[in-house]
C-alpha cells in the first residue's frame, strides 16, 4: 500500500448517518431504542409505586440487577436494585406482572452495530466499497485513484515572467527538448534530467517552473518535498515512487518539487539524523537515476537554500543544472509591476511613473511587488479614486516597507550605499590592475550571502594562473573594503567572502605554487611547523594587495564615485555601461 491513510471517497453524509445510527445502538442500549423516553427512579420509589399499585409490569435482569418496567399510565422507568429476589417477591405480592430475563445473553441485535463498524472500517481502508471488477483490481484501482499527484497543464508563459532573462535563456533548451524530443533523440543528444531553481522566496521559482511547462506545452506535476516527510518511515519513499509512476503516465511532462531542501539537506545541515528523510532522499535519487535522459520527464527542484543541499543531489544526471533567480533590479521591478498591472487590468491614472515606483522598491521580490499592485488597488478603492494613482502606489509601498519584519527605508538605503561603494571599489581596481579579467557586470542586488557582486569575465578558461593575474585578483578582492573605508571610514561584514577567497588564493601562492620568497619554491603543508612564517607570508600578500587597491581607488575617485552613483540608480550595470562610465568620467 502506498498510502497508509487513504482518504475515503464516500459522501460524508453516508459516513455520518452510519456513525450516528451505530453510536445510538451501542451507547443507547436496547431500552432507548425499543421503548422511547425512560425515567430513571430510585429503589425506594420503585417499592413505593409497587405498593400503591400503579406499576403494571417489571422486567428483572438477575445478572446485571437492572430493572425496567411500565406504569399503568403507560410511562416507562428503569432502576437498579441490590436484591432482585426481594423485589420479585414484593412485586408478585402486589399483583405486578414480573418477567425475568437476562439481557446480557447473546442476541443478534447486540452485535449489529459492531458488524456495521467493521464493515465501515473495511470499506474505508481496503476499498470493499468500490464497485465492479475483481477484489484485487478494486484495491489497486482504489489506491491509484488515491494518488495525491495530478499532472496539470498551465497556460502560463514567459510573458508572465518579467525580467529573469538569464534564467529564461537557461531553461530554453529544456523547453525545446520537451517540445520536440525526436530531434534530440535522433542526434543522440542528452538533456539534463533535473534542474535546480535557486532563489529567495518570492523570486518566481514556482512561476518559472510553470512557465517552462506552459511554454513547452506539457503537463506539470507540482509537489513539495515537505509532503514526503511523514512520521512513518517508508511513507515518503512510497510517495516518491507514486510521483514518478504518475509522471510516467503523463510523459512528456515536468515534475516540480518545491522546497527540495526539506529532503535534500546534506547531513551536516540536517537538524536530526532522520531515517525517513534519508530513505526518501535515496528513493528520489533511485528514481532519477532510473529514467533515461530521453524519456521525456524533466525534474525541476526549487530551493532557497541551494547551499545546504546534499552533494548526491547535484551530481551529474540529477539536479546538475543550477538556475539562479535573483531579486529584480530597477528594470526588473518595473517590468514585474507592468506584468501585474496588465494581468489584473488595473485602471491606471495618467502619469503614474513605473520607473519611479521601481526605484522606491529596492530589494523587493516579484511576490512583494505583486502584493504592492494589489495593495495599491485597495488603496484606490479606499480613497474613492476613479483610477489607481501614484499616491495609491506610494501608500501601498509604505505600508509594505514599514510593515512587520520589513527593514526600514533608512536601513535599506544605507545598505545600498555601502554595497554601491564596495562594488565600485572592486570595479575600479579591476579596471586598472594589470593582468585582470575584464568586468562583465556589476550589481548591488543581493545574491546569496553577498550584498552585491562584480563579475569578471575570463577571456578564456584559465588552467595556468600567472602570478600577475593572481596579484590582480587579490587587489580586486581587497577593492571592496577599500571602497567602504574611503567613503564611510567604516568596515562592514560585506567583505566576508572577499577575504575568504583572497586568503585561499594567498595560501595557495605561498604553500603550493612556490610564489613566496621566504617559504621558497616548495610545496608545504599549511599545518607544518612553519605555520607562523606561512601566515606571515599570506598576510604580507593580502596587506600588499590592500595597499595596491587603496592606491588605485584613490587615483580614480571620480570614476569610482560615478560607478557607485550609477549603481545606486540602476542597481545593475552591464559591460557596456561600465565601459561608458570609465570613458566619460575624467
Ligand atoms: P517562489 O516560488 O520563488 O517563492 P513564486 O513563483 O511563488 O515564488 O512567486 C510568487 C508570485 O510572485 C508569483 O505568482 C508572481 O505573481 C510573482 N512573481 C515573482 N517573480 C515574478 C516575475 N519575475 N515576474 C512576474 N511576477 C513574478
Ligand atoms: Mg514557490
Ligand atoms: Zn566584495
Amino acid at each position: 500500500m502506498s498510502q497508509p491513510y487513504p482518504k475515503p471517497r464516500i459522501p460524508w453524509w453516508v459516513f455520518l448517518t452510519i456513525s450516528i445510527v451505530a453510536a445510538l445502538f451501542i451507547f443507547g442500549g436496547n431500552s432507548t431504542i425499543k421503548q422511547g423516553v425512560v425515567k430513571e427512579i430510585s429503589t425506594t420509589e420503585l417499592y413505593k409505586t409497587i405498593e400503591n399499585g400503579s406499576v403494571k409490569t417489571i422486567l428483572i435482569d438477575p445478572q446485571t440487577l437492572k430493572v425496567s418496567g411500565e406504569l399503568k399510565d403507560g410511562s416507562k422507568f428503569h432502576t437498579t436494585v441490590s436484591d432482585v429476589g426481594d423485589l420479585e417477591k414484593h412485586a408478585i405480592k402486589h399483583g405486578v406482572e414480573v418477567k425475568t430475563e437476562s439481557v446480557g445473553g447473546f442476541s443478534w441485535w447486540n452485535i449489529v452495530p459492531y458488524i456495521l463498524f467493521i464493515g465501515l472500517f473495511l470499506w474505508l481502508f481496503v476499498g470493499v466499497g468500490s464497485q465492479g471488477k475483481s477484489m484485487k483490481n478494486q484495491v489497486g484501482g482504489f489506491l491509484n485513484s488515491r494518488s495525491r499527484f495530478v499532472a496539470e497543464k498551465h497556460n502560463i508563459t514567459f510573458a508572465d515572467v518579467a525580467g529573469c532573462d538569464e534564467a529564461k535563456e537557461e531553461v530554453a533548451e529544456i523547453i525545446d527538448f520537451l517540445k520536440r524530443p525526436q530531434v534530440y533523440l535522433e542526434k543522440g543528444a542528452k538533456i539534463p534530467r533535473g534542474i535546480l531553481l535557486a532563489g529567495l522566496p518570492g523570486t518566481g521559482k514556482t512561476l518559472m517552473a510553470r512557465a517552462l511547462s506552459g511554454e513547452a506545452g506539457v503537463a506539470m506535476i507540482e509537489c513539495s518535498a515537505s509532503e514526503f516527510i511523514e512520521m512513518f518511515v517508508g511513507v515518503g519513499s512510497a510517495r516518491v515512487r507514486d510521483l514518478f509512476a504518475k509522471a510516467r503516465e503523463a510523459v512528456p511532462c515536468v515534475i516540480f518539487i518545491d522546497e527540495l531542501d526539506a529532503i535534500g539537506k546534506s547531513r551536516g545541515y540536517a537538524t536530526v539524523s532522520h531515517d525517513e528523510r534519508e530513505q526518501t532522499l535515496n528513493e528520489l535519487l533511485v528514481q532519477m537515476d532510473g529514467f533515461k535522459e530521453n524519456e521525456g520527464i524533466v525534474v525541476i527542484g526549487a530551493t532557497n537554500r541551494a547551499d545546504v543541499l546534499d552533494d548526491a543531489l547535484i551530481r551529474p544526471g540529477r539536479f546538475d543544472r543550477k538556475v539562479f533567480l535573483n531579486l529584480p533590479d530597477v528594470k526588473g521591478r518595473e517590468a514585474i509591476l507592468k506584468v501585474h498591472i496588465r494581468k489584473r487590468k488595473v485602471p491606471m491614472a495618467e502619469g503614474v511613473d513605473l520607473v519611479e515606483l521601481a526605484k522606491l522598491t529596492p530589494f523587493l521580490s516579484g511576490a512583494d511587488l505583486e502584493n504592492i499592485v494589489n495593495e495599491a488597488a485597495v488603496q484606490s478603492v479606499r480613497g474613492n479614486h476613479k483610477k489607481v494613482t501614484t499616491q495609491d502606489f506610494k501608500e501601498a509601498i509604505d505600508r509594505f516597507l514599514y510593515g512587520p519584519q520589513k527593514k526600514s527605508r533608512v536601513v535599506i538605503e544605507n545598505e545600498r550605499q555601502i554595497a554601491a561603494y564596495h562594488e565600485a571599489g572592486h570595479a575600479v581596481v579591476g579596471r586598472y590592475m594589470e593582468g585582470a579579467d575584464p568586468i562583465q557586470k556589476i550589481t548591488i542586488i543581493p545574491r546569496g550571502e553577498a550584498a552585491g557582486v562584480t563579475f569578471f569575465l575570463p577571456e578564456h578558461e584559465r588552467s595556468i594562473l600567472p602570478k600577475k593575474y593572481l596579484l590582480a585578483r587579490l587587489a580586486i578582492l581587497m577593492g571592496g573594503r577599500v571602497g567602504e573605508m574611503l567613503k564611510f571610514n567604516d568596515e562592514s561584514s560585506g567583505a566576508f567572502s572577499d577575504f575568504y577567497h583572497a586568503t585561499n588564493i594567498a595560501k595557495s601562492m605561498v604553500c603550493g605554487w612556490g610564489m613566496s620568497e621566504k617559504i621558497g619554491k616548495i610545496s608545504i603543508n599549511e599545518h607544518s611547523n612553519q605555520t607562523k612564517e606561512i601566515s606571515a607570508e599570506i598576510k604580507k600578500l593580502t596587506d600588499e594587495a590592500y595597499e595596491k587597491a587603496n592606491e588605485i581607488v584613490k587615483q580614480h575617485i571620480p570614476e569610482w564615485e560615478a560607478i557607485a552613483q550609477s549603481l545606486l540608480e540602476k542597481e545593475t550595470l552591464n559591460k557596456e555601461e561600465v565601459e561608458k562610465i570609465f570613458k566619460t568620467t575624467i
